[in-house]
């Protein structure tokens, strides 16, 4: 019975590794695609997902209303909020509600944005920044204050006291362009800060005088 299998097979066999070779040697004389990262980096697409950012208004006030919204949209259980009312005293954000603890888990996080689809005021966006690897669990659970975006010339940091004669929705029609003259910072008292010593017995000295 003849063997089908040789019958078939009609190239010298002395050929076969090099044909093999073809394409090695085809390869060779393609562009190569090896990035030289990180010693050269790569600028990343306009809208890329990377590192998430908290926002704040153009006189420092935050952004985040502490709603959750981007926390329930999000399929990787990565988002962690907790909100709080503001008050005159200690003001985050110009309405009711501020975002008081914020945690985004990287170790979870897949990057699809839909968190930032789901905010209403705009508080969550996306940055180009994805150099977000860590050896520590722990060091991927981002803060609040890890993500809030940092401070521009008009800005003064949150708490302090909303423009004066704007109210909340002033703020989202863009009427208010950075903070109002001599706008001082409050003090955090919900975050364990205390008054500056010696302020009270200055004031008490004002008073007596
Ligand atoms: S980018 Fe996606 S996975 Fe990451 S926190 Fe937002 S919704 Fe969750
Ligand atoms: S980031 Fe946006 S969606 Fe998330 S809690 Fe703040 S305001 Fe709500």
């Amino acid at each position: 019975m003849a063997d089908e299998s040789n019958e078939k097979d009609t190239s010298p066999g002395f050929m076969n590794p090099v044909a093999g070779f073809g394409v090695t040697f085809k390869a060779m004389f393609k562009k190569r695609l090896t990035e030289q990262y990180p010693e050269q980096q790569k600028t990343t697409a306009p809208r890329f997902h990377g590192r998430h950012q908290l926002n704040r208004h153009p006189d420092g006030l935050e952004k985040c209303v502490g709603c959750e919204l981007c926390a329930w949209a999000c399929p990787a259980d990565a988002i962690y909020v907790e909100g709080a009312d503001n008050t005159e005293e200690e003001r985050y954000s110009p309405g009711e509600r501020y975002g008081r603890v914020y945690q985004i888990n990287y170790a979870r996080c897949i990057l699809c944005g839909l968190c930032i689809e789901a905010c209403p005021t705009r508080a969550l966006t996306m940055t180009n920044e994805f150099e977000l690897a860590d050896s520590s669990r722990a060091n991927l659970i981002y803060t609040k204050e890890q993500l809030l975006a940092g401070l521009e010339d008009t800005m003064v940091d949150s708490p302090h006291a909303i423009y004066p004669g704007m109210d909340e929705q002033d703020y989202y029609r863009g009427l208010v362009t950075e903070a109002a003259p001599g706008t001082e910072r409050q003090v955090a008292v919900s975050k364990g800060e205390k008054p500056a010593e010696g302020a009270g017995a200055a004031e008490a000295e004002e008073v007596e005088a």
